[in-house]
């Protein structure tokens, strides 16, 4: 192997604000998930303690009021994606939101992932929120983000019904291998997701492609313990090397409050939850000066005046390596696979 390992964070020394560096018209959303604390993937199979509980739905005012007052101080409008039942138990906050400028989306009814739905209700989940969200706002809600990026090849019909509950966008597919996640080869720039029947915009999380890989550094774990260098450099392989030029960044309320108590979580969990925590207020606030921010919905009202040159790419028909068809869980499969053999036995005859 020839390949010489580059590393592209280091060449890209020139911060975003600084002028020479060049965004092309890189246009860039910051993306909140707004849920309580302990509805994170890693406690999915804790007992939360009901104090702990309460606790987390009571910081989550605070942490994100900090929030958009960072939001207010630089002239940003960002994009929240709301889980329904904050509208429910928090309507002061969420109204808060919509009523200082920025667009609230859906995060589920109740942050269950796209896995453990049927068709009907993943369709009354869509319903749900978005009744409960609309009621508060009083504007409509045009985007979807799955909890834990939940929509992937398996359950590719989940867009089908984005569609058809007259969603604008979704933004839930995330273009890495990931033990929880993923569809690996989509497209890292906005793209026309295919289910089964109808496309919809898809606006994915941004990545860093580095080694024949796509790193997911557009928030989470990447954004608290990587160098901020290594963000930029995504940014401007986004804003040289991509087309649309559009850059999706995604946080959570929690990420930015260093106070809360911890989730009793094992090991690893605690280091990929925890990790850069104390730092990332002062990264974000960084973060928000020197790009051009807009809301997802704009993006999406935009492409959607050039729906025709859009790529578009077949999320259902990802093909899928041995293994995970071998590993899928029972639930994944259509019903008709019960009884027949496995693709692996079927294609050698
Ligand atoms: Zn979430």
């Amino acid at each position: 192997m020839n390949r010489a390992l580059t590393f592209p964070w280091r060449s890209d020394k020139v911060h975003p604000s600084d002028p020479s560096f060049d965004m092309n018209g890189l246009q860039t959303i910051l993306s909140f998930d707004v849920e309580e604390h302990d509805r994170i993937e890693a406690a999915a199979h804790l007992q939360v303690d009901p104090a702990l509980k309460a606790h987390y739905a009571q910081r989550l005012t605070p942490s994100t009021i900090w929030l958009l007052d960072q939001l207010d101080n630089f002239g940003i409008k960002a994009t929240f994606f709301v889980v329904g039942q904050i509208a429910r138990t928090h309507p002061r906050l969420v109204k808060d939101i919509a009523q200082r400028g920025h667009e609230v989306g859906s995060h589920s009814w109740d942050h269950r992932r796209v896995h453990l739905h049927t068709r009907d209700s993943f369709r009354q989940d869509l319903r749900q929120s978005r009744d409960a969200i609309e009621q508060v706002t009083g504007q409509r809600v045009q985007g979807y983000r799955a909890p834990t990026f939940s929509i992937v090849t398996q359950n590719a019909w989940a867009l089908d019904l984005l569609v058809e509950e007259g969603f604008a966008y979704d933004s839930s597919i995330f273009p890495v291998r990931h033990d929880r996640y993923g569809v690996p080869n989509a497209p890292r720039a906005p793209f026309r997701a295919a289910g089964f029947e109808h496309e919809i915009l898809e606006i994915p999380p941004a990545t860093l492609r580095f080694w024949g890989l796509n790193l997911p550094v557009g928030g989470g774990g990447y954004f608290r313990l990587f160098p901020l260098a290594l963000l930029r450099a995504a940014l401007r392989q986004i804003a040289t090397g991509l087309k649309p030029t559009v850059a999706m960044l995604y946080f959570h309320p929690w990420e930015f409050d260093p106070q809360q108590e911890r989730l009793p979580l094992g090991r690893l969990s605690s280091f990929r939850t925890y990790v850069g925590i104390g730092r990332s207020r002062a990264r974000l606030v960084q973060l928000m000066t020197g790009l051009r921010y807009v809301r997802a919905a704009e993006v999406a009202k935009h492409l959607d005046q050039h729906w025709n040159v859009l790529p578009a790419y077949a999320v259902a028909r990802e093909p899928l390596a041995n293994e995970d068809i071998e590993h899928a869980p029972d639930d994944v499969l259509s019903a008709g696979w019960e009884g027949q053999p496995r693709l692996s036995e079927a294609s050698v005859s």
